[in-house]
Order: structure tokens, then C-alpha cells, then sequence
């Protein structure tokens, strides 16, 4: 929005005058510019508020006598009614033509229509930052972080409510996408529109236990207490090279190595906590939004885990698919470990196997696993891994086409929903509730948070 800069200055120099006059008659010796700051955010806050107020109630435009109820009959104006609303500048008490009498018992505030305001709740604005705190930290955590950014308390009730429901809006916004694309009409509508097509689109799957335990006693009972269940997360992305100027060391060092280093680009998550059937219709759809159907070449990264490529047989059974590199070397890593007594004989093993997968020569690695399979639980369960996924760990061939080879991006992506949010000190879940705040998270991490704050401003009211 566009403001008149000439008001805003005297404003400011009035805002100046009152702080000003609260500096000199302050008893405090010295006071710094963090005193004054404070005592700007509070007076600004102030101002905000008579500023929401006046706003508000000089908005109701002309007063009708009659209006037209939602239901067909008629509403009358009864009078100027009172309404409370939380906004980013704390509580907001405001008048508004308020009309009713109508045969359905409906009453109707047009203003509060006009501008999506629910009274007796939080303001979208509030909402916004409040959801925010609400998929960073523990709600109590939460709580104590809101208060030094608003100035104001926020339960953590609340927190928790406002987070989970960005989070439905994210989980309506899934299912939307699931119908959409499971209807032939709207695919083939898709494919008349011939969107761009990016020329490699990279996939990634993978799951993290979170701990669900139900918040009523006699439930837990029924339930047998806590249950541990899988939070599913898939990330879509493309690769582009690292610039020279922002290479890390490390980076630099792999540029010697390999000649060129990747970095993930366009990253959309999704998640979910259901079985891997209705999870692959998740897939599928947010695919297809990603353009996973129509990408010249497509290519997932993923650890290894029979259900992940199961489902990406199902529904992409043309993509490329490659076991991550770190996992699979993770392997011979664990192998040497637990077979050799000796750290040259460790060495010396690991440095050639490694090699191998490197070049993608998985038949070497396969032979020198095999003598050790008898020796080593781990070195047998490898053996399988490594003859499964052969043609996964070509490595010599993914590096020459210039692929990612390396799934970090959904390790990341878990630990940021897992690691740092659901599971953090003072979390407990019901279902519903991890399910809600993980794909709030998602919804931020991939760049979508706007549109949920914009959807929760256009929401219908129920009256
Ligand atoms: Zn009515």
C-alpha cells in the first residue's frame, strides 16, 4: 500500500513530542536509545490500537434502516454494538452498525463482514505471527518469545489452536489438490494449458517416528498409552550449481574433486501421518503441481526403504531412481567397523570399497561384502541392500549426467518438522494436533505460508 508520506511525518513528529515529554520527566538518570525504543514500541502500540478503532468504526459507510439478511428476509439496524477483537497491536474494543430481527436469528455487523473479522477472536494479522511462533517453537516456549515481539500475552491455548489451524487450512488445501488431480477433466485441462516443463525435477521421500499419546487419561488406558507413529514427508526440487562466490570450503573442495557442486532449488514439502496408500495419492498430486509429469527427466534420491520405492514404481515408473549416496556408504563404513580388529586392515578395506561405489561398480562391492556376510549381521543385510538396489548406485553414470546423488534435503526436511519441532521439550501429541502443526511447518518451509494467511482472511463466516 501506497501512504501519504507528508501525514506519516507528522505523525512521527508527534509520536516524537510524546516521548519526548515521558524522557524528561523520566527519574531515571540516563536514559539510553534502548529506553527510548521501548517506550516508541509502546506508544506506537497505542497508537495502533486508537488507530484500529477509529478506523473500524468510521468504516461502517451509510446506516440502512433494513438490510438484507443472507437467508432472504430482513435484518433491522438495532444500534451501535460493541465488539473486542486481539490484533498485532493488542485489544481492540470497536463500535459497529449491528443489525438483526430477522426471522432466522441471525444478526449481521457489515464492517466486520467487509473485513473478515471475527469478534471475540484473533485478527489475521495476529494470527499470522502467532501460527509463526506456533511452528518454531514449544507453544510454551512460544508464549514467552510472543510477549517480548507484541508486547501483550498470548495463551499458549491459543498458540496452539492458531498454528493447527493454519495447518487445517494447509490439510484442506492437500486434499483439494488430491481430487483435482485424480479427476480426468481437470488433468486433461492441465495438459491443454501445456505449462513449462524444467528440464530435471528431483523427489525425495522419507519418514520420522513421532510419539502420539492421547491427552485424555481414559484414553490412554483404551489406547495402551503412547503409540509411536510415521510422519511421512516427500520434498520436490530442482538442482542448480553452487556460485563460485558463495561455495563453502567444503564445497570448494568437492569443485576440486568433481568438478561442478549442486545445491537444491524450488523446494516444496508435503506430509503426512497415514498409511503409504493414501500417502502415494499425496505424491502423485503434489507431483503433478510440481510438475513431476511432464519434467524431462525425473529422479528420485531416497534411502532405500521398500515402501518409498514401491510407490514411486506406482506412480513414476519412468523416473531415475538412486539410493543416497551417504546412506550407501554409511553401510561399508558399519561393515568395516564391525568385521575388522585392526584400523589399517578397517582402512584399507573401506578405501577400496568406497572407491567402488564411487565408480558405480556394485558388483565389486557385492564380492568383497560377500566373505564377510558370515562374520558380520550387518555385512549380510548389506549384501541384500546392495544386490536390491544395484542399479540404484551407479554413481559413475548419475555424476557424468550431472545428478544430485545425495538426499539432504529431506533429512533436513524431517529433522526440521521431527527433530526441531515435534519433538522438542514439553511437546505431546495427539494425532491430530502432530499431524496439524507439521504441515503448518511444511506450508512455511516451502515457501507457502502467504496463501495460508490469505486464505484465513477470505474464510467465510459463520454468523
Ligand atoms: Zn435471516
Amino acid at each position: 500500500m501506497k501512504y501519504n508520506i507528508e501525514k506519516v511525518n507528522q505523525i512521527g513528529k508527534m509520536v516524537a513530542e510524546v516521548i519526548e515529554e515521558a524522557v524528561r520527566q523520566t527519574e531515571v538518570e540516563r536514559v539510553g536509545i534502548g529506553d527510548v525504543e521501548m517506550a516508541m514500541r509502546e506508544t506506537l502500540q497505542a497508537v495502533g490500537q486508537s488507530a484500529l478503532k477509529q478506523f473500524l468504526e468510521d468504516a461502517h459507510g451509510e446506516l440502512e434502516t433494513e438490510i438484507e439478511c443472507v437467508c432472504g428476509g430482513k435484518l433491522q439496524y438495532q444500534r451501535c454494538r460493541a465488539a473486542t477483537i486481539w490484533s498485532v497491536f493488542g485489544k481492540v474494543v470497536y463500535k459497529r452498525a449491528y443489525y438483526a430481527g430477522c426471522v432466522c436469528r441471525r444478526g449481521h455487523a457489515p464492517v466486520d463482514c467487509r473485513y473478515g473479522i471475527e469478534p471475540g477472536k484473533v485478527t489475521a494479522g495476529l494470527a499470522h505471527l502467532i501460527a509463526l511462533s506456533g511452528i518454531k517453537e514449544s507453544f510454551e516456549e512460544g508464549r514467552k518469545w510472543l510477549k517480548e515481539y507484541l508486547l501483550f500475552e498470548v495463551s499458549e491455548n491459543t498458540i496452539r489452536s492458531e498454528t493447527q489451524k493454519m495447518g487445517a487450512r494447509q490439510r484442506q488445501a492437500d486434499q483439494e489438490l488430491v481430487k483435482e488431480m485424480q479427476d480426468e477433466k481437470s488433468l486433461q485441462q492441465r495438459e491443454q494449458n501445456r505449462p513449462v516443463a524444467c528440464d530435471i525435477l528431483y523427489g525425495s521421500i522419507d519418514a520420522a517416528k513421532v510419539r502420539i499419546e492421547p491427552r485424555d487419561p481414559q484414553e490412554k488406558v483404551l489406547e495402551n498409552r503412547e503409540t509411536w507413529r510415521d510422519l511421512k514427508v516427500g520434498c520436490w526440487y530442482e538442482g542448480e550449481v553452487v556460485p563460485v562466490r558463495q561455495q563453502s570450503m567444503r564445497q570448494k573442495e568437492k569443485v576440486q574433486r568433481e568438478g561442478v557442486v549442486l545445491r537444491a532449488k524450488n523446494k516444496k514439502y508435503f506430509c503426512d501421518i497415514a498409511e503409504a496408500k493414501d500417502f502415494g495419492k499425496l505424491l502423485w498430486a503434489t507431483g503433478c503441481a510440481a510438475g513431476a509429469d511432464r519434467a524431462h527427466r525425473l529422479v528420485f534420491i531416497c534411502d532405500g526403504a521398500v515402501w518409498i520405492w514401491n510407490l514411486i514404481d506406482q506412480y513414476f515408473p519412468n523416473a531415475i531412481q538412486i539410493v543416497d549416496w551417504y546412506h550407501a556408504a554409511d553401510r561399508l563404513k558399519r561393515i568395516a567397523e564391525e568385521v575388522f580388529s585392526t584400523l589399517e586392515e578397517r582402512q584399507t578395506w573401506l578405501k577400496q570399497v568406497t572407491e567402488d561405489l564411487w565408480q558405480g561398480k556394485v558388483e565389486l562391492v557385492i564380492e568383497a561384502c560377500r566373505p564377510l556376510a558370515k562374520k558380520s549381521k550387518w555385512a549380510r543385510q548389506s549384501l541384500t541392500y546392495f544386490c536390491n538396489n544395484k542399479e540404484r548406485m551407479r554413481y559413475d553414470q548419475f555424476r557424468t549426467s550431472n545428478l544430485l546423488i545425495g538426499s539432504g534435503i529431506i533429512e533436513s526436511g524431517c529433522k526440521q518438522i521431527v527433530s526441531q519441532r515435534l519433538k522438542l521439550p514439553g511437546a505431546q501429541w495427539i494425532l491430530e494436533g502432530a499431524v496439524l502443526t507439521a504441515k503448518a511447518r511444511t506450508a512455511w518451509m516451502s515457501g507457502e505460508w502467504q496463501k495460508l494467511v490469505s486464505a484465513r482472511s477470505l474464510l467465510p463466516l459463520a454468523t
